[in-house]
């Protein structure tokens, strides 16, 4: 698990999780996990049983009150689905939140629609987590559009990073390439799985053995490409590949199939969409 150790007391702030499902709960998980103190972490959500499983997983403080929390904390994380985030942010609007740091979760919720449902000036940053959260292996893109205190900055880096790695972008439209590369890329993987294991199927390969045949290759070319960072991924594959062999009958039904042009097609649609769903 990739985690960032904050020093305890100067770095931790009381930290506020608006909305406790799945995304709070793999965050508040890595954090507590790299020895924030549970103490300082606070969560709301209107059905109590996914806060009573937080506050006994985790020990952290919590509440079915936004307003009890959001007054408790310095950092507030504003966890809902997009489309309730006019609600939710409404609803605090009547809270001076000039001297906190605000994180957002939210997919599509463009930065100045903040200020707007919350009627204020406030201290941003829109963050975009992966799924593999869940084992500390999220990709996160961090985007303000403020100027940002390099505590602040330090502080949300630290926080991310306590689910996986983290990379500032410097433009918002960015972070629907985010979404490409790393958040709905998950699923392409799974896809490529799932057509693997189903032909491995086909060939007579048991499902079990199939399911463990194509994980294993998928995590040993992951770390394959994490290992050898300094070598492409086209490089690597090339060293697998020996002219008129095996892998190379394969490479090149998936070549005169199309696959790169289909990417291509895939991951830029998948912008378009979040760009339409903004
Ligand atoms: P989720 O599991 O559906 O959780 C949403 C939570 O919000 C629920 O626990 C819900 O509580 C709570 N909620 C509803 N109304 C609320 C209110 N008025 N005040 C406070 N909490 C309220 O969703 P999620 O997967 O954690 O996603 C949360 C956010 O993370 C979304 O904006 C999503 O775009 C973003 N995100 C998620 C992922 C991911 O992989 N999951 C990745 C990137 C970004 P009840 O269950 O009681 O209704």
């Amino acid at each position: 698990m990739t985690q960032a150790s904050l020093t305890p007391t100067t770095e931790h702030r009381r930290i506020a999780f608006i909305g406790a499902g799945n995304m709070p709960r793999a965050i508040i998980s890595g954090l507590v996990s790299s020895g924030y103190p549970a103490d300082m972490i606070y969560a709301s959500n209107p059905s109590q049983g996914k806060l009573d499983a937080l506050a006994a997983d985790f020990g952290i403080n919590v509440n079915n009150h936004n307003h009890a929390v959001v007054q408790a904390a310095e950092v507030i994380v504003l966890s809902v689905k997009p489309q309730l985030m006019e609600k939710v942010c409404s609803d605090l609007a009547s809270l001076d939140l000039s001297q906190k740091l605000i994180l957002t979760i939210a997919a599509g919720v463009e930065a100045h629609k903040y200020a707007e449902y919350l009627q204020q000036e406030i201290k941003l940053i829109r963050t975009m987590p992966n799924t593999p959260a869940q084992l500390g292996l999220a990709l996160t893109g961090l985007y303000s559009a403020q100027e940002l205190s390099q505590a602040d900055r330090d502080y949300a880096t630290a926080a991310m990073k306590a689910i996986g790695e983290v990379v500032w972008l410097e433009r918002e439209a960015e972070l629907d390439n985010v979404i490409a590369c790393a958040g709905s890329s998950v699923a392409y993987f799974f896809l490529f799985a799932e057509a693997m294991q189903n032909t491995a199927v086909d060939m007579g390969v048991k499902p079990e053995d199939a399911r463990s045949m194509i994980q294993q290759a998928m995590l040993g070319a992951a770390q394959m490409l994490v290992h050898n960072s300094d070598t492409s991924a086209e490089q690597l594959r090339h060293n697998v590949t020996s002219k008129g062999g095996t892998t190379a009958a394969a490479i090149n039904t998936f070549q005169e199939g199309g696959l790169e042009p289909l990417v291509d097609s895939a991951m830029k649609n998948c912008v378009k969409r979040a760009q339409e769903m903004a």
